[in-house]
């Protein structure tokens, strides 16, 4: 019996793991997980300004799992010795593979900035999104007693897809916050700082401009070209010259980090050759050095031969590369030849607030703007909630709200 030991219950781990399932015989899996559920980190932005809770996103990994073929062990993973087919685990054991799925995920980047870790709110699990709306209604409850202004600005760090989206839930959170704080909605301010002046580089500049101006209509405040240097203690210190290193500061007392993601800290840990935790594997999906070891979602990197640029990492593009490492080691298991990695998006959508979204349809042909594309958001929100948990998750946890 060859076993099977798939890290990490995110989407590329958890559609690998249900088409496996789905051909039972010969081999036995075992999947790892540090929790016992799975979330939906699509949603986290939602989670952290309390437009949803944290139970919409998350479903039992236990409702994935065919105890006829696999068994869940949760624990953390601590290294992998891809000499000795081992993994080891925080709780002591040690697991040997004949085939290993690397799906761990990722983290908060800092970018080895002053302060980050100490000064700003990480966005990347569960916890931390709970953690961020938390943060939020106890500066909100403060107000009350302080009148800070400070109490009631909320900055977010990174204009990437994540900052966009979570500045849209911010702002549709807008008039809880102020309720709590017994003030106008208008007085809660959000506030964006970023270093660049073209965002969202994946997606047309017109439907990038779109976004900001949507959001700038509703209050939100952006601060483009301008580097984060420094986080100190309810401050945000960025420059404002990059000829002079002239800097400026903007305090607030809720500061959420979200400049970008790098792939799990194992993988640097266990020796891979990876750069910021996501490791180049070859167009089938296998470690170039180790060909029964498959890296997949965002601690992986796969060539996208029409741009010679890596695929970005997005939840879809975790999807497909689950399902081809679980056909790949399934035509390993029958002696045939392993697949090329392919991708074809539903389309790539940033939304702002429940309501409202932007982006391109399929590989990038057509845009779609306001509700339209908010809908389709939903629907690959609801794709990816079904190739992972199955029609079930879908009707319990899914996003049926598509007519406004
Ligand atoms: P990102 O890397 O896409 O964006 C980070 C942003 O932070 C960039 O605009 C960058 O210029 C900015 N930044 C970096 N360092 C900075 C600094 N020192 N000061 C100020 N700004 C700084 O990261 P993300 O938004 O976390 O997204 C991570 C990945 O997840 C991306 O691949 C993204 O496409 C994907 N994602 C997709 C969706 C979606 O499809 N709807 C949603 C969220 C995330």
């Amino acid at each position: 019996m060859k076993e099977i030991v798939i890290l990490g219950g995110g989407y590329a781990g958890l559609r690998a793991l249900r088409f496996l399932q789905k051909s039972k015989g010969g081999f036995h899996i075992t999947l790892v997980d540090r929790n016992d559920y799975h979330y939906e980190s699509t949603d986290l932005h939602e989670v952290a300004a309390g437009t949803q809770p944290a139970e919409k996103i998350l479903y039992p990994i236990e409702d994935v799992v065919d105890p006829d073929v696999t068994t869940f062990v949760q624990a953390s993973v601590e290294k992998i010795d891809r000499d000795d087919q081992e993994v080891s685990l925080d709780n002591g054991e040690t697991l040997s593979y004949d085939y290993l799925i690397v799906a761990l995920g990722f983290r908060s980047e800092s970018f080895g900035i002053e302060g980050v870790d100490d000064n700003s709110l990480p966005m990347v699990n569960v916890k931390t999104a709970i953690a961020v709306h938390d943060h939020i209604i106890a500066q909100m409850e403060d107000y009350k007693e302080t009148h800070n202004p400070d109490d009631l600005k909320i900055v977010v760090c990174g204009a990437g897809f994540t900052g966009i989206e979570l500045l849209g839930a911010l702002n549709d959170n807008r008039n809880e916050f102020a309720e709590i704080a017994g003030v106008a909605p208008e007085r809660i301010e959000l506030y964006v700082v970023e270093a660049v002046t073209r965002l969202l580089p994946m997606m047309p500049e017109e439907l990038a401009d779109y976004g900001v101006a949507k959001l700038e209509s509703w209050g939100v405040k952006f601060l483009t070209g301008k580097p984060i240097k420094a986080i100190k203690p309810q401050t945000v210190v960025y420059q404002t010259n990059a000829e002079t290193g002239e800097t400026d500061e903007l305090t607030a007392n809720t500061i959420i980090w979200t400049t970008g993601v790098s792939g799990s800290k194992v993988i640097d840990d266990s020796g891979f050759s990876a750069k910021r935790g996501r490791m180049m594997v070859d167009s089938d999906l296998r470690d170039p050095d180790y060909r029964n070891v498959y890296l997949i979602g965002d601690c992986s990197a796969v060539m996208d031969p029409e741009s010679n640029r890596p695929f970005p990492t997005t939840a879809q593009i975790s999807l497909a590369m689950g399902e081809l490492a679980a056909k790949n080691i399934l035509a390993q298991l029958a002696g045939r030849e392993t697949g090329d990695f392919t991708y074809e998006p539903l389309g790539t959508v940033a939304s702002i607030g429940n309501t409202h979204a932007f982006g391109v349809l399929g590989n990038g042909g057509k845009t779609v703007k306001g509700y339209a594309a908010s809908a389709l958001k939903k629907l690959i929100m609801d794709r990816a909630l079904t190739e992972t948990g199955g029609s079930k998750e879908l009707f319990a946890k899914g996003r049926f709200d598509l007519y406004h």
